[in-house]
């Protein structure tokens, strides 16, 4: 069951998935941020919305200034994440976990799954280190932070990000049934949203993925 949910890829190779807005788009919201109203922007048709690139970590870190800094080893936060995951199954809970880094590359905040401790629906490790990290600064606007996952948010936490305002998503495995961050939905970039997030998915997400496969195992037994 659970190897059914998980995507698989080219050996924990990071891919970064560009933003699909487009150049008529782009018009459309400088008018309504201008309070102008929701006019159809006119003129000439904008141009057909590519499909999905896939680029490598390779090409992403000659185009992303990021990639370069010392302080975004994202392959370091995802590990941290993934100790975090581990601790997930002793009480029950699908090995989930997240590591908030604030725009210095510190990690910030970090938890795992709880929705079966805490019997709490909202008890994802996404959320959790979202509402960690906004008590920590005091403050609901995370704008710079990096959120790190080993699994690919569900509509709930890719909302929750959005409204967080994060920089960046970072993510392991890709959960083709409730994903929500390429999957079933880009929530996290849909141009109808006030804000926009960069992701890189597939980092490290071969041992992402055995975490979650080797918990359904032991669970289906
Ligand atoms: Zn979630």
């Amino acid at each position: 069951m659970a190897g059914n949910r998980i995507g698989t890829s080219d050996e924990g190779q990071a891919h970064t998935l560009p933003n699909p807005r487009q150049p008529g788009q782009v018009r459309e919201e400088a008018a309504l941020n201008e309070g102008i109203g929701c006019r159809k922007v006119t003129g000439p048709e904008p141009p057909a919305v590519p499909g999905p690139k896939i680029r490598t970590r390779r090409r992403a870190a000659r185009q992303s200034p990021s990639y370069r800094s010392p302080m975004t080893n994202w392959k370091q936060k995802m590990e941290e994440a993934l100790a975090e995951a581990s601790q997930a199954p002793a009480h029950g809970d699908v090995p989930v976990g997240a590591v908030l880094v604030d725009p210095q590359g510190r990690t910030l905040a970090s938890d795992h799954n709880r929705r079966e401790e805490a019997q709490d629906p909202t008890a994802h490790a996404e959320m959790l280190v979202l509402s960690q990290a906004a008590r920590q600064t005091g403050r609901w606007r995370l704008e710079g932070h990096t959120l790190v996952v080993t699994l690919e948010p569900c509509p709930m936490c890719a909302g929750a990000a959005v409204a967080a305002r994060i920089k960046r998503l970072v993510y392991g495995a890709a959960d083709l049934k409730t994903g929500a961050a390429w999957s079933l939905y880009n929530l996290p970039q849909d141009p109808r949203l006030n804000h926009h997030i960069e992701i890189v998915s597939g980092m490290l997400e071969e041992e992402c993925s055995i975490l979650l496969v080797d918990f359904f195992k032991n669970n289906l037994r």
